[in-house]
């Protein structure tokens, strides 16, 4: 066995109702004045109020930033940083989605770097600082952003996603409550969904696959495929939404260690270039790039390996020989059926991504981090195949 490297020390408190324990947990942390992350969708939603109102029942003083946009961007994470030390805090707790679990990611990043303009810490060697504690409160599951040393952030002037990576960048806290997600509606739960399955499956085909993020992918791949129907159907079922959630944080610990590869580097130039969110890319993308690599060869026979949890029935009644292509089929008939029962779009073209711009998304998916991961190029021409199998 090749030697590898494995770390996820985020603790985590899992389970309904699990966000009654923020304060012991800011005290754990030893924070006394949280600023607090959020969006106007989840202010809204009314979500953000759970979390305002376990706070204030505590005697918690905290601060407040609730506009942080989809993907993010270098302003608002400079913003956010001005706001901290102005307003005197001593910890964050991001609750939201991926977008603001990562702004305040590179906020903390900048913080603990002594206020320097986040888009100039490239490179963990750069974040020799602890972050200030940090607790994240996921009310998507799918980036796995709590336990993952990854924060995106986008360049809006460049238009381009910035991946930034650093085992400083790890939050403290992870706390994952069904309650938080059951206002997901059925699309983002699909594309969100889709996205932790991205990650555990690619996690698993990296080139920096280990025993450990192996065995997390896996897990996670039959938690999200046993339960991501059911969040659809059922928003409000807490035993499905807290085994996605569960899911979707194993496929982060998994990736966060073993990395991504060709879905990230092309959707992540889609979402640059074209502004699609990221669950929906990943949704989009993955089976094309699965036919992609099965065609060359990549990754022979572990994908049929994941069969097993993905579908364990169809595992049984494929031949061995088969399996891969089984594996690939049963990604498109997810899209399918979710494209059915929600309209969530499944090509580029539904999206308004014209063939046009296919070749700047080529060309930056060859520069993307993940592309680093992948065992082998991505050139232009095969990204531009798996955008016309998309289209
Ligand atoms: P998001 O955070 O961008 O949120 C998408 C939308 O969902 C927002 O409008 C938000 O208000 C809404 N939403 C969130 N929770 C909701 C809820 N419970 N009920 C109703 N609406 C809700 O979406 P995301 O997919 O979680 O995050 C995407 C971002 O994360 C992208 O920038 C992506 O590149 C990044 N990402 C980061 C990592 C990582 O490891 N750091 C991994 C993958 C993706």
């Amino acid at each position: 066995m090749k030697g590898f490297e494995y770390s996820c020390p985020t603790k985590i408190v899992c389970g309904k109702g699990s966000l009654a324990k923020i304060a012991d947990e800011l005290h754990g942390q030893g924070i006394a004045k949280p600023l607090v992350m959020t969006d106007q969708g989840l202010v809204k939603l009314g979500v953000a109020d759970n979390l305002f109102k376990e706070l204030s029942s505590a005697g918690v003083p905290y601060e407040v930033y609730d506009s942080v946009p989809p993907d993010s961007s270098m302003n608002v994470v400079n913003e956010v940083a001005a706001l901290y030390t102005e307003k005197g805090c001593d910890g964050f707790i991001a609750l939201g989605g991926g977008s603001v679990i990562d702004t305040a990611k590179g906020a903390a990043a900048s913080l603990s770097a002594q206020g320097v303009d986040f888009s100039t810490l490239q490179g963990s060697e750069i974040l020799q600082n602890d972050l200030p504690p940090f607790i994240a409160i996921p009310t998507t599951a799918g980036t796995g952003s709590e336990v993952t040393l990854v924060a995106v952030v986008a360049d809006t002037e460049k238009h381009v996603k910035l991946s930034f990576t650093s085992y400083k960048l790890v939050p403290h806290v992870a706390i994952l409550d069904p309650v938080l997600t059951s206002s997901l509606p059925p699309k983002l739960t699909a594309t969100t969904g889709m996205d932790a399955l991205t990650h555990a499956i690619e996690a698993y085909t990296s080139i920096q696959k280990n025993p450990v993020s192996d065995a997390f992918a896996r897990c996670a791949i039959a938690l999200i495929a046993d339960n991501l129907y059911t969040a659809c159907a059922d928003g409000k079922n807490a035993d499905a939404r807290t085994s996605l959630a569960l899911g979707s944080l194993m496929a982060g610990a998994s990736f966060s260690n073993a990395m991504v590869g060709i879905v990230h580097a092309i959707g992540h130039s889609l979402g640059g270039l074209a502004h699609i969110p990221h669950g929906q890319a990943m949704m989009l993308l993955l089976p094309h790039c699965v036919d992609y690599n099965i065609s060359q060869g990549f990754h022979a026979g572990m994908y049929g390996e994941l069969l097993r949890d993905l579908d364990e029935a169809c595992y049984i009644a494929s031949e061995p020989d088969n399996r891969d292509m089984v594996f690939a089929r049963k990604l498109h008939e997810m899209n399918e059926r979710f494209h059915t029962e929600y309209g969530v779009p499944i090509k580029l073209r539904d999206l308004g991504v014209e063939p046009e711009q296919f070749e700047a998304i080529a060309k930056q998916a060859r520069y993307d981090g993940a592309a680093l991961y992948n065992d082998s190029e991505i050139t232009i021409d095969v990204a531009m195949g798996i955008l016309n199998a998309a289209y």
